[in-house]
């Protein structure tokens, strides 16, 4: 259906009821519901790592700071990346689980986070351990404090604050005559102003996840006893928990076997470690891994007590080898299937972390057991009572917190915009549930006129390449959005020349 009614809407400036349930717009149509509107030639929602990245391809690609508009809640690129790493135990002064195959404040990747902190330290030792990672050492990775200056840097260089415009997305619609609206509404805490409909040729979405995902038994305890102190999920935040346990001593049950249950752990050792604490731990681990695990004998990834061991989220292939090869050309439920072969909850080996669960284990301090947590509820003494299905038989606990480190991800509707893009934009689902994207990561089916809507990051994964939602994966979908722009006409494709003039100016920080 499409809206080109000058009808005007009950409130002026707002996307009244014609206009929503219009799949296609006219700019009349737009005019006529009072919102005032904006041309710029290319638009990214999001405003977060996957938009800072896609912008510093097409600035690096020539494109002009007025050609590109970041509509976005945030007031820095890095937000809520942040956010997420310190609430999961990754303050500045630690190191992310990614390497240097991807700098997102250098498409160029070189010079490397390690060679950058040989030369800022003054020290070898980063390259050392380089040279010997994984056998003799752990895999290098860079500390958050020095992605995060990269990104502040950079950013500063391409101009990207004068891009931002801040506020909320919740509609994109695709505009009769080709190209497309995006809806910005005022965000809470930003100064209030009326909608503006920016129209551009291409948009590009990504928006990051759709939001918190808390388990069933989670959300049950929390919304009936009213109790959201004692059970909490690992991206929230939780300061309260390790101050609690320096006041007084207490049991935490950790639940999840992934990086962010590792980071957990460590955090409570470590508290337990260097100050003293009698922190009791007791960690639940739905699939409690053995051994050395996979669906072929060629296919293995190493494990034990409890954990799948991998330095990074996904087999390294997936961003430039066989996997990525191979998942290029599967469909439907091939596609799935190659994915559950590859996914899994997994953490990578670090010889710290190991050398703290071993002490835990052999002092009683840290017990990890296989099972599902089946109920919670006020406890007697202690504040929540946890029962435990294992395969032998229920368990009873008594515990302080309960920190759930299970995931992070809710389905794609829980967003407003890919909701609408689903309903509205001619959005597809793909084999995992998420949005269906090309090889180019346009969005299938969103096509309009000789505009193209693009999505990289969560939303997206599932598709023809499954590092989608890593810095390496947001960089390798923004180089390919930015070569289907230079197709299209947009912009240059980033040459040898271009390539090697651009990498001067990055090394000596100057402007764009
Ligand atoms: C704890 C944690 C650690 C990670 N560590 C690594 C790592 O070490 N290496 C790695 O490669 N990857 C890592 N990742 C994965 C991934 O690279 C990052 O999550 C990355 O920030 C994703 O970028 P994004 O742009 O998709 O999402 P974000 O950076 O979250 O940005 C999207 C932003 O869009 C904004 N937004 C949402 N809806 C709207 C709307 N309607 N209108 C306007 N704005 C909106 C929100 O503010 C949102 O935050 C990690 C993820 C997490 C959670």
């Amino acid at each position: 259906m499409t809206c080109t009614a000058a009808a005007p809407t009950r409130a002026v400036g707002t996307v009244g009821p014609e206009l929503a349930a219009a799949d296609r717009w006219t700019d009349d149509a737009v005019a006529a519901a009072g919102i005032p509107l904006r041309d710029v030639p290319f638009v990214t929602v999001g405003g977060g790592i996957g938009s800072f990245v896609t912008v510093d391809y097409l600035r690096i690609a020539g494109v002009p700071r007025s050609g590109i508009a970041v509509l976005t809640n945030l007031d820095r690129p890095w937000r809520t990346y942040e956010y997420l790493t310190r609430v999961s135990q990754i303050p500045r002064g630690e190191r992310i689980r990614s390497d240097s195959a991807s700098r997102p404040d250098n498409i160029w990747g070189f010079p490397s986070y390690a060679l950058q902190e040989a030369v800022r330290e003054r020290t070898l030792a980063p390259l050392r351990q380089v040279l010997v990672e994984p056998l003799l050492a752990d895999f290098y990775t860079p500390r958050l404090g020095a992605v995060l200056e990269g990104i502040e840097r950079e950013a500063r260089r391409i101009g990207y604050g004068d891009m931002v415009v801040r506020g909320e997305v919740r509609t994109v619609r695709r505009r009769v005559g080709g190209g497309y609206f995006s809806v910005l509404a005022p965000a809470a805490g930003t100064s209030p102003f009326r909608r503006v409909a920016v129209r551009s040729r291409d948009v590009h979405v990504a928006v990051g996840y759709p939001g918190l995902r808390f388990l069933p038994d989670l959300q049950r305890f929390r919304l009936e006893h009213g109790d959201f102190v004692h059970v909490v999920n690992a991206y929230e935040d939780h300061e309260h928990v390790y101050a609690s346990l320096r006041r007084r001593p207490g049991t935490v049950l950790v639940r999840g076997g992934g990086i962010v249950a590792s980071r957990i752990l460590d955090r409570l050792l470590r508290d337990r470690e260097e100050d003293g604490l009698r922190t009791q731990v007791v960690h639940v681990l739905r699939t409690y891994v053995d051994g050395s695990h996979g669906p072929h004998p060629w296919a293995r990834r190493a494990g034990g007590d409890g954990f799948a061991y991998q330095g990074f989220n996904y087999p390294k292939s997936v961003w430039g080898g066989q996997h990525k090869a191979r998942i290029r050309r599967l469909d439907g439920e091939r596609r799935a299937r190659a994915y559950a072969e590859m996914g899994g909850t997994s953490t990578p080996y670090r010889r710290g972390w190991q050398r703290q669960l071993s002490e835990g284990r052999r002092g009683g301090w840290y017990r990890a057991m296989a099972g599902t947590v089946e109920e919670m509820r006020p406890g007697g003494r202690e504040p929540v009572h946890v029962t435990i299905r294992t395969d032998r038989g229920a368990v009873q606990l008594g515990v302080d917190f309960v920190i759930d480190c299970t995931g992070l991800e809710a389905d794609v509707t829980e967003h407003p915009l890919l909701a609408d893009l689903l309903r509205q934009g001619g959005a597809v689902r793909n084999p995992l549930g998420r949005l269906e994207v090309e090889r180019t990561f346009e969005l299938r089916g969103t096509a309009s006129g000789d505009g193209r809507l693009y999505v990289s990051g969560a939303a997206a994964l599932g598709g023809y390449f499954p590092g989608v939602d890593t810095f390496l994966g947001l960089q390798i979908a923004a180089q390919e959005i930015a070569e289907d722009l230079a197709r299209r006409g947009m912009c240059r494709r980033i040459g040898p020349v271009r390539s090697v003039a651009q990498w001067l100016k990055w090394t000596t920080d100057r402007r764009i």
